[in-house]
């Protein structure tokens, strides 16, 4: 009697065919982000305007990435410089508790 053992060794999953949660969408549509400061041509960022301000941070008060608000960097620059300010002065807040 020979038992032949097949010793299976557990195989670190290294070789993934398709990542899980992974997304290959591809962008579709025309749609293409442009500055908002651009179209307005604005050329100053105002700390006062949190109107403005308001749309280029999170509802945590986080300051949105350029890749989601669209924002050419020179703009997108003066947006956080003047969120910073209007936080200092309190139009702003820093984090929102719960
Ligand atoms: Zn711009």
């Amino acid at each position: 009697m020979s038992e032949q053992r097949e010793e299976r060794q557990h195989q670190p999953r290294e070789q993934r065919e398709s990542r899980p949660g992974g997304f290959n969408k591809k962008r579709r549509g025309k749609r293409r982000k442009v500055c908002n400061f651009c179209v307005d041509k604005v050329k100053v960022v105002d700390y006062k305007d949190i109107n403005r301000l308001g749309r280029y941070v999170s509802e945590r008060g986080k300051i949105l990435p350029r890749r989601i608000t669209g924002n050419c960097a020179a703009h997108q620059r003066a947006v956080t410089l003047a969120i910073k300010n209007s936080r200092i002065v309190a139009l702003m807040p820093y984090t929102t508790e719960v």
